[in-house]
């Protein structure tokens, strides 16, 4: 909790921490607004990357020597800090991946295809990231499980009234994204967990991609089995995220990956597993992109929640219903809980050619499907556009946003 008496960071300030946001695009302040995509990186995160090649680069967990040591405890440090933000109940809990994609895989190939039979059910939502839907295609078509769907209302919402009735002994997992990339929608995880503690003895993953840098995280609180998420929307680098995962479970799945580092004895014919976490942990890691990560963690820590949530939902606020007043403007969902990501459209103007009309004003946003085919058929949609607000955007920023609509409008009518 953090000190009423604290005073509130300035704009500013918060902004400063950002070297990308003081650059120009096309000859106009950059205005950054596709944070669901990837969030800007700040100092603190870059020094720490750079810091480790420039002064300690080497391997880690192998050497003895001063910079081996060195890069170990930075990158077992990291592995702390990530343990700690979501409240696990060990390090061994935490394994580094490459991303939410590589965590989701993991527990798909590893957990996966022990645990599934001809006819098992995994039920996922009308709302998924492809990362968190074609790995349990690949499964199924592996083991012969079948995929089953939570339908996805007009407001963009679950439809938790039909979840009883798609729960029953076949469902061996239910995995869900906490929040929607391309709604928005914050899923209410508790109550999700609640109906399926409730009628299965199924696993649950969470995809907490778009969810850890809007809010914070309790996966003992929560009651959940796995959460996957990525350094990179997190205000970290690419090629890192993180699997956490029940160490009781973490203890009984097999290794996916074979190499250095994961084992504790070799033989020409055989080998035995190194303990958690390292066993999920094959060959040299990404060291200088975990202890990024690590950096992004304290910076978020050191940032507030309070802070961080306080702005994001007055952006919210304050976006939506200027979106609202652009005239013919379709917002994709209306969930009464959800991040600053609003995807649109707009009558008569493809996506794309409002993506790059808004490009020629600086402004950054998403233009596709945003890796969700499924959830814009559901919606009668091949594409849309999506601005996706951070902490550090501000209303001025939102306004800019309105004008390039309008722009967009006036251009192509
Ligand atoms: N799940 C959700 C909800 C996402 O938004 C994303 C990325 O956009 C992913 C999964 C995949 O993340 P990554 O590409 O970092 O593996």
């Amino acid at each position: 909790m953090e000190s009423p008496t604290l005073a509130k960071p300035k704009e500013s300030a918060l902004r400063a921490a950002f070297p990308v946001l003081s650059r120009k695009v096309h000859g106009k302040p950059l205005v950054y607004l596709d944070n669901a995509a990837t969030t800007l990186k700040p100092a603190a995160v870059l020094d720490a990357m750079d810091h480790y090649y420039r002064h300690g680069t080497a391997n880690i967990h192998r050497g003895i020597h001063t910079l081996a040591e060195e890069a170990t405890a930075a990158y077992e440090g990291a592995r702390d800090r990530v343990a700690a933000f979501v409240r696990a109940s060990s390090r061994g809990e935490i394994l580094f991946t490459r991303g939410t994609t590589e965590s989701i895989n993991l527990v798909a190939q590893a957990w996966g295809r022990g645990a599934l039979k001809p006819g098992d059910e995994i039920l996922l939502t009308g709302m998924e990231h492809h990362a968190n839907l074609v790995p349990w295609q690949l499964l199924r078509d592996a083991t012969g499980a079948v995929l089953r769907e939570i339908p996805v209302t007009e407001a963009g919402e679950l439809d938790l009234g039909a979840l009883p009735g798609l729960l029953g002994e076949r469902t061996k997992l239910v995995a869900f994204p906490w929040v929607s990339n391309a709604l928005g929608t914050v899923n209410p995880a508790a109550e999700l967990v609640r109906l399926v503690r409730q009628h299965c003895g199924g696993k649950i993953l969470v995809d907490g991609a778009q969810a850890v840098s809007h809010f914070p995280v309790d996966v003992g609180a929560l009651d959940i089995d796995f959460l996957a998420f990525s350094g990179h929307k997190l205000y970290g680098p690419t090629g890192i995220g993180v699997l956490w995962g029940r160490e009781s479970l973490l203890e009984a799945m097999p290794p996916w990956q074979g190499g250095g580092d994961m084992i504790k004895t070799v033989t020409f014919e055989s080998a035995s597993w190194n303990e958690l976490p390292h066993k999920f942990e094959a060959g040299t890691p990404a060291i200088a992109e975990a202890i990024g990560l690590g950096a992004a963690v304290a910076f978020v820590e050191e940032t507030g929640w309070e802070t961080i949530r306080e702005r994001e939902n007055e952006l919210r606020r304050y976006a939506e219903p200027l979106l609202g007043a652009v005239p013919g403007l379709r917002l994709l969902g209306a969930a009464g809980e959800r991040a600053p990501v609003f995807s649109f459209n707009l009558p008569g103007v493809h996506p794309s050619d409002i993506g790059a009309l808004l490009d020629t004003e600086g402004i950054a946003i998403r233009t596709g499907t945003h890796c969700t085919m499924p959830l814009h058929a559901r919606f009668g949609l091949s594409a849309s556009a999506r601005a996706s607000f951070a902490f550090y955007n501000t209303r001025h920023e939102a306004d800019l946003l309105l004008q390039g609509l309008d722009k967009v409008l006036r251009l192509t009518r």
